[in-house]
């Protein structure tokens, strides 16, 4: 169950409904399922784009689940220091929390609903793992980590962070009621949502009812992904069927279609899943562990500079715990 949820939907802003005769529907051209996998000191995680060709997901590259996964006390797990350069991570946490700490000074908490953006840009090094007392006790631990290409001209731009607090997300409804949307980034149907990206997305979360359909307004010169995080339903023009930990591409058009089955299953009543797109950057990507960059000259030049220490040296000190709530 997402943290961010609202008691009544039919007091939010309501989306647009789809004119038919003037809208295109896009069509789904390939559903992926995503393996299962351990990052970092070994947490769980489904590479959502894995087996994808990364000309269909431009300007993304890569996308994690983390979890959804019921820690016992001790098994939280985190990552340990390590640098980026040439892309952003956009970080969400559904359920639970990570404690973020940057060679720049920059950190804080990410819980129950909130968005770290980071903009690696020319490079940093990083940690990512839960705080102290989540290590103690434990718990249920849901989040994404995506990726999001830079064009050659930002790949080495000064780093940049936006604490996205989970009360700012731009909470919509489907026109009729039937889903709930949690706009992160971008702009769907006149709602936008806090993220400021540098190159053109949109990022959002949508829990849709039993029966109910969404008929998303979508850019048509963004690519359209989506990806369910639990349910069963049916995407697209040709209503292809989905389930969770799979992922639709879709094909070009106007509008994004989502259809959640009437029958759910109790653990998880409603289709839930992420909507993303965003303009193609269309460059060459010459991408290798922690570093997106444009060629392989630029790649050897990064990993030269990290090990020259020029992305950052990891603080003396721990982060005193800035807590961004
Ligand atoms: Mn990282």
């Amino acid at each position: 169950m997402p943290a961010v949820s609202v008691d009544n939907i039919l007091v939010l802003p309501r989306l647009p409904k789809v004119d038919p005769a003037t809208a295109t529907e896009r069509k789904v051209s390939s559903v992926t399922t995503a393996p299962s996998g351990f990052e970092g000191e070994g947490f769980p995680v489904r590479r959502a784009f894995a087996g994808v060709d990364l000309s269909q997901l431009d300007p993304f590259i890569h996308m994690d689940q983390m979890g959804e996964v019921e820690y016992a006390p001790g098994e939280p797990k985190g990552t340990p220091w390590h640098p980026h350069r040439g892309f952003e991570t956009v970080t969400y946490m559904i359920d639970g929390t990570l404690r973020h700490q940057d060679s720049n000074g920059g950190g804080g908490l990410i819980s129950d609903g909130d968005t770290q953006w980071m903009t690696a840009g020319g490079g940093l090094l990083h940690i990512e793992a839960p705080p102290e007392e989540v290590v103690m006790s434990g718990g249920l631990f849901h989040g994404f980590q995506l990726w999001v290409n830079l064009p050659g001209r930002l790949k080495m731009t000064a780093p940049r962070y936006q604490d996205i607090h989970r009360g700012d997300v731009g909470l919509v409804s489907s026109h009729d009621g039937g889903a709930l949307l949690r706009v992160i980034a971008g702009e769907v149907g006149g709602h936008r949502g806090p993220g400021v990206t540098h190159t053109p997305i949109a990022l959002l979360h949508a829990t849709v009812s039993p029966g109910a359909q969404v008929r998303l307004p979508w850019r048509a010169d963004f690519n359209a992904l989506v990806y369910v995080l639990s349910g069963t339903g049916t995407v697209g023009a040709n209503r292809r069927p989905i389930r969770s930990g799979q992922l639709a591409v879709f094909g070009p058009g106007d509008v994004v279609t989502l259809d959640a089955d009437q029958n759910q299953e109790s653990r998880s009543p409603a289709l839930d899943v992420l909507v993303l797109g965003g303009q193609p950057i269309r460059e060459p990507v010459a991408a290798y562990g922690p570093f997106v960059m444009n060629t392989r000259q630029e790649l050897l030049q990064a990993f030269e500079d990290f090990q020259a220490g020029r992305l950052g040296t990891i603080p003396a000190q721990p982060h005193p715990g800035h807590d961004v709530l």
